[in-house]
């Protein structure tokens, strides 16, 4: 029986789709893994994870329709050819099994497709300039036969997902990255002839679209439209919800599910530094009142009162998850289960999407199993039994490696002992948590400390820093050294490897001394050379602060990994909203009292800027010190086995740091075969 709070109830309400129910309100909705075709045992074992939490409905991502729909270098899954439909047959009946139904977000990329791999000219409702991600590739205009092959396409594919065994079938206009937005949008279309102009024009070849694919295949599976009631990127495109609501109101009730966000990815996935839970609910929350359809939506829901909030309001009737179906795939069990707390709720970095952005498999923060499913047969939530429970394990450090070490290590049995030096838990994440809009990370400490707290085979000493002899003295059977990394004060970096001339002044600042509360004051200039994140908000914390602050970079663009988790255009905004100076290409070459001299990287020109401090954020040092102690000792014979993880080996992103613990965690007592990883539990 479950123990879940009579007030979740609704959320575990079927709710029927067309010709199919769904057996509760958890929907992950489509959304991209960078597996593809590629890696089709690894993207069925992270679908099938979700199903096997409870999620009523597991969506694949776009899934290409036709060759002239080709997103290389991106990873995507296809329908373009009856060779598809065996593996992603495999897909559905793992989804199935769960007693979960599988929905397909069928995709033609259009004009934002480079055509890198298949070699065909994108195509388009009007002949364009290059779009997307710097390709020099335009797009043709599609003529008439073109748009009736692009139907039988997308009926084609339709009519092989149902072969395939899928129950819901999308049609997708979002993101900016489809064929049918395209044809939406004033922008993009420039047709005279009925696919162009007016509304009723722009809008006919979705509706066409819509009813050629419940002819088709709508007698068994429900027909989904995943559709950007509202495009933030370029407001003026979609003329904010009034054309949103037109769409809504000209197909209301013809999709037999309305899955509805706003476009594009950097504000439909927006990160917790810049958007709140539920943020889009001032965009969709008209949906409901136009179309009697099941709307579902998204907002990085995590919690259940949220959830049902939406649900009782009449914003949403399913829960849509991408994100906190990432981080935690048994999300919906646990509601059930009435283990509320043991949620391991998504932070919004958004590291998954950078690695989708870098083509590389997805992975998460929060959530280490993640791409690992099949090659590493994880569990997001079972581990194997300990070899020996008697085996009592020493983990020294309480960042976010050492407490994933800990935190497998004690699920799995053994005597777990965990120590930091500091007086609360978490690491680099004690200070990082408490800059500005950094807060949703602290999720990370407070997921693993909760569950370690009610596990009595697990130790916990704060305010304990350990010596070398102490850890020998422990005679612990396994030390796993998890002590971190700090940043680096000299401006030693990516264009610096030797300290920076004067960089030992006392108006030059690291950012441990800022993220320890010791700010400067006045004119303020933050240097870069590390592109993530830590720079920025540094900016934003002296900016606050009520320092003038200038931001130099040594890339030509600030912070350009944010790029890929999607911030960039957000960090941007916000620092010029703010009145913060960016100079970007320049190096600091030498500083002085009351100045600094940049050169810019690619011409050696130098400049002057004043200032009355300098934050140097390039790059941290390994704090490793510890380890090397241990290793002489261990190689003395007087500490047994001896490993280090996470920002002490190499200074990395979070993601990095509970990989390392889950692995070394799962490692101990040594597992050779996969197969024995996942065990019971
Ligand atoms: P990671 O991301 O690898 O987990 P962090 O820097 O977040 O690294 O965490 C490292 C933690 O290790 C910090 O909380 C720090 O206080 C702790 N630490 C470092 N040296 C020692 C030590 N000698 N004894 C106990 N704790 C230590
Ligand atoms: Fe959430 Fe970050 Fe995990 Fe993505 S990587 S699911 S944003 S915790």
């Amino acid at each position: 029986m479950s123990d879940r709070d009579q007030r979740y109830d609704k959320l575990f309400e079927p709710i029927q789709i067309g010709p199919v129910t769904m057996k509760n309100r958890f929907y992950v909705v489509p959304h991209a893994d960078s597996l593809g075709m590629g890696k089709m045992d690894e993207m069925i074992a992270y679908r099938k994870a979700r199903a096997e939490g409870g999620w009523g409905t597991v969506c694949t991502g776009e899934t290409m329709i036709h060759e002239t729909s080709d997103h290389a270098p991106f990873v995507c899954t296809r329908l373009s050819s009856d060779d598809f439909i065996e593996p992603m047959s495999r897909l559905t009946s793992a989804i199935h099994e769960h007693g979960s139904l599988a929905g397909v977000e069928l995709a033609h990329v259009g004009a934002s497709c480079p055509s890198w791999s298949y070699r065909q000219h994108p195509i388009s409702p009007s002949a364009q300039f290059p779009r997307l991600y710097n390709n020099p590739v335009g797009a043709r205009k599609m003529d008439k036969k073109d748009i009736a092959e692009f139907r039988g396409w997308y009926t084609k594919a339709a009519k092989r997902a149902q072969k395939a065994g899928f129950d819901i079938i999308y049609a997708y206009c979002s993101h900016d990255l489809s064929l049918l937005q395209d044809f939406l949008m004033q922008r993009t279309n420039k047709r005279t002839d009925e696919y162009g102009g007016v509304f009723e024009n722009r809008v006919r070849l979705i509706k066409e679209v819509l009813s050629d694919l419940k002819d088709a295949v709508g007698d068994t599976c429900a027909i989904a439209f995943r559709f950007a009631v509202e495009d933030r990127q370029q407001p003026s495109s979609l003329n904010i919800r009034e054309d949103g609501r037109r769409v809504v109101e000209a197909l209301a009730d013809i999709p037999d599910l309305w899955d509805v966000n706003v476009s594009d990815w950097a504000w439909d996935s927006g990160s917790s530094r810049f958007f709140e839970e539920g943020e889009q609910e001032t965009f969709v929350s008209f949906v409901k009142q136009v179309t009697s359809k099941p709307v579902v939506g998204v907002g990085r829901f995590t919690s259940p009162d949220a959830m049902v909030s939406q649900i009782n309001r009449g914003i949403l009737d399913i829960i849509g998850s991408a994100r906190p179906s990432i981080a935690d795939p048994f999300l919906p069990n646990k509601i059930n289960e009435g283990e509320i707390d043991r949620i391991r709720e998504c932070i919004g970095c958004n590291a998954c999407a950078a690695e989708v952005m870098n083509n590389t498999a997805i992975r998460c923060t929060q959530n280490p199993s993640v791409g690992e499913e099949h090659r590493k047969n994880w569990h997001p939530e079972r581990v194997p039994p300990a070899h020996d429970e008697s085996k009592n394990i020493l983990v020294i450090g309480g960042g976010p490696s050492g407490l994933e070490a800990a935190l497998t290590l004690g699920k799995r049995g053994y005597q777990v002992s965990i120590a930091d030096a500091g007086e609360e838990w978490g690491g680099r994440l004690v200070k990082e948590r408490k800059m500005p809009r950094l807060s949703a990370w602290g999720r990370v400490v407070d997921y693993r400390v909760g569950q370690l707290q009610l596990m009595p085979n697990v130790q916990m000493y704060l305010a304990s820093p350990l010596t070398a002899d102490d850890v020998e003295g422990f005679e612990a059977d396994h030390v796993i050294v998890a002590t971190g990394a700090t940043w680096r004060r000299d401006g030693t970096g990516r264009s610096h490897l030797d300290p920076v001339p004067g960089w030992d002044g006392s108006q030059v600042y690291s950012p441990e001394e800022i993220l320890n509360g010791d700010l400067p004051e006045g004119d303020v200039i933050v240097y870069d050379d590390d592109y993530y994140y830590m720079a920025t908000v540094i900016v934003d914390k002296l900016v606050s602060a009520g320092c003038k602050v200038t931001y130099v970079t040594s890339a030509a663009i600030p912070a350009p990994w944010t790029i890929n988790t999607l911030e960039f255009d957000h960090i941007v905004r916000t620092m010029r909203e703010s009145g913060v100076e960016i100079l970007v290409g320049n190096t600091i070459s030498s500083i002085e009292e009351t100045s600094v001299h940049v050169t810019e990287q690619l011409t050696g020109k130098e400049s002057r800027l004043s200032s009355n401090a300098v934050v140097l954020v390039t790059g941290q040092l390994a704090s490793d010190s510890l380890y090397y102690q241990l290793q002489q000792k261990q190689e003395d014979k007087l500490v047994n086995s001896l490993e280090r993880i996470g920002d002490c080996v190499s200074p990395a992103l979070i993601a990095q740091s509970t990989h390392d613990g889950r692995l070394a965690g799962i490692s101990y007592g040594k597992i050779d075969t996969p197969d024995e990883d996942a065990g019971a539990g």
